[in-house]
């Protein structure tokens, strides 16, 4: 390889080591984020599942009320009318219907209630202990976190300073074709395969590759703009 060719795949590979530091911490920033929308769902679903069970309960609460005043009231009134202590026998019979319909109305409202009050218990349940698992899972994620940055903006500083070195001696015209291809996020080598650019499958021009294979010139592809790596 040509004396530029193997300063361009040298700083190359002082940039992977370092980018390889970077990608580590962006993973562990990216693993607590995760678990952060991961909790704020959880805990989000949690208090609707809360507040179903409590409006369930509300109902249940005011249901079994109605339906005890109205059994009381049935109670109450059929005693006077046994006792023959009803000042008005009529409206105290109407009464004591009215009562027994409002008791039997509440008791069928409330037997699937009850079914689904369980429902909602266990829902409640389950999603409360969800968001115990998932701050467990957050409180994970961040310890990785702190435990790792420090080492990694240790290493970060040598690792910055070993690729900025690298790039001494590049010719100019190559640093802006390398610094070009890293912002479109691209791998700075094309290897060469059969005559052909494995960054971007096309064919490369012969007189180019042969330079390049005898190492008399540093070349890059005339399709992808990669430079041409390792002869595969
Ligand atoms: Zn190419």
């Amino acid at each position: 390889m040509h004396e530029q060719t193997l300063k361009l795949a040298a700083l190359w590979a002082r940039e992977q080591e370092r980018d390889a530091l970077l990608a580590e911490r962006a993973g562990l920033e990216a693993g607590v984020r995760r678990q952060q929308r991961q909790l704020a769902d959880a805990r989000a679903l949690a208090a609707s599942t809360e507040s179903q069970l409590k409006a369930l309960q509300d109902e249940e609460r005011r249901r079994t009320e109605r339906m005890n005043v109205a059994a009381k009231r049935r109670d109450t009134t059929q005693r006077l009318i046994d006792e023959g202590r009803a000042s008005d026998y009529a409206a105290a019979m109407k009464q004591v219907e009215l009562s027994k319909a409002v008791v039997d109305e509440e008791e069928d409202a409330l037997l699937p209630l009850y079914d689904q009050l369980e429902a909602a218990q266990t829902a409640a349940t389950g999603a409360a202990s969800g968001v115990k698992v998932v701050e467990g899972r957050l409180r994970e994620a961040e310890a990785k976190l702190a435990e790792r940055a420090p080492g990694v903006a240790e290493a970060l500083v040598p690792a910055t300073a070993a690729r900025d070195a690298a790039r001494d001696g590049i010719h100019r015209e190559w640093l802006n074709r390398y610094d070009d291809l890293r912002k479109k996020n691209m791998g700075v080598f094309g290897d060469v395969r059969d005559g052909v650019c494995q960054g971007c499958s096309v064919k490369l021009v012969p007189t180019e590759l042969a330079e390049h294979r005898r190492g008399v010139a540093t070349h890059y592809c005339k399709s992808c703009g990669r430079f041409l790596g390792e002869l595969l």
